[in-house]
């Protein structure tokens, strides 16, 4: 008699098993992690045009810059997330020293802008420029007339005692935007007179938000007289109609070049090159004015729509990313904040 063996008892079974070892790749083709740090309102479009140009299904978290980067590091033994889109530089660039990314020498780089590119070769092609935009403030003008106070225009204006309680900004360990204004402070000002500058502002600031453009939205409503964020942020809301106005302050200020990055031991490695070549096209950047978010696009062709703040027209100062990227400098200045400013009272 024929010896019974595990293949004639489960023919079917054993087709199953053999199925399951494989269907890892064969499901991982199909998916994509996106850690997006853009508004919800950018990042949806985004996922949909790639899931219909790819076929690939994406799952998506959107979180602050800082947060994202905190996650990557915490998750680094086991990565859950595949690409991480958007999001200041700054701590792409932290991301990148640590080794947390992935480089990658897209064939789209040569169809990019120069600072994108130089973002770029900085992180030894671990990270790369997808948009550009300055920081600044914008006010409520009905809420200003209607206390009768001068237009504010300078950062120094923004710490004089009748904006007491009127001013939003994000928390710089959550938010990349906020980090971006500490780091433009020490800049402008030096690391001394910034502190001093930043807990001047304290008295000033109603609340400190996680999300970097929540300041501009509680500035169109009324709900903060001002908020500072980068200058795209508060356009989205004066474009819809809000009273808002958009400032760029006098003493010049910095900017960020908003990055992409894939996270190191990816388990869709495949698909986040799919992702990360598409999101430097000119089509997939185009999808920034239907969301009506106004950066500067980093692809050479991608449209710069007419309400975007032109980075001609501001007085930039000369940020510089690479200190203010590394590691040892954002964590040191992120502590010292928490430590002196953070830890104030309210
Ligand atoms: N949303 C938009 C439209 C941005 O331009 C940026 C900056 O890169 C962010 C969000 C990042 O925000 P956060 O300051 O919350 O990290």
């Amino acid at each position: 008699m024929k010896p019974f063996t595990f293949k004639s008892l489960f023919p079917g079974l054993l087709l199953a098993a053999m199925a399951c070892a494989t269907s890892p790749s064969v499901h991982a083709a199909e998916e994509l992690v996106v850690y997006c740090n853009v508004q919800e309102e950018w990042c949806r479009p985004m996922v949909t045009a790639f899931e219909k140009a790819t076929g690939i299904k994406v799952s998506m978290t959107r979180k602050s810059s800082g947060e994202t980067y905190a996650q990557i590091k915490a998750e680094s033994a086991n990565p859950r997330g595949d690409i991480w889109w958007g999001g200041t530089g700054d701590p792409h660039l932290q991301a990148a020293e640590e080794g947390l990314t992935e480089a990658y020498k897209s064939p789209k780089l040569a169809d990019l802008q120069p600072w994108a590119v130089r973002q770029a070769e900085a992180s030894k092609y671990r990270t790369v420029g997808v948009y550009a935009g300055a920081l600044g403030f914008s006010f409520n003008t009905v809420e200003l007339a209607k206390r009768k106070l001068p237009e504010p225009k300078c950062w120094a204006d923004l710490i004089k005692p009748e904006f007491k309680g009127e001013v939003q900004v994000a928390n710089p360990n959550s938010s990349g935007t906020s980090y971006t204004l500490l780091a433009t402070l020490v800049q402008i000002m030096g690391e001394d007179k910034a502190f001093d500058y930043l807990k001047a502002l304290h008295r000033n600031i109603n609340q400190y938000t996680k999300s970097g453009a929540a300041p501009a939205r509680a500035a169109a409503t009324g709900e903060s007289m001002i908020g500072i964020t980068f200058l795209h942020d508060a356009v989205t809301h004066a474009v819809a109609g809000a009273p808002l106005k958009v400032v760029a302050p006098c003493e010049g200020t910095g900017y960020e070049i908003g990055s992409m990055s894939i996270i190191k031991g990816a388990k869709n490695m495949a698909n986040a090159k799919k992702w990360y070549d598409w999101a430097l096209t000119a089509e997939a950047q185009d999808i920034a004015t239907v969301a009506h978010s106004y950066q500067n696009p980093s692809n050479k062709k991608a449209v710069l729509p007419p309400q975007a703040p032109k980075l001609a027209d501001v007085k930039l100062i000369d940020y510089n990313f690479a200190k203010y990227g590394a590691s040892a400098e954002r964590s040191r200045l992120l502590s010292k904040w928490d430590k002196d400013i953070g830890a104030l009272p309210k």
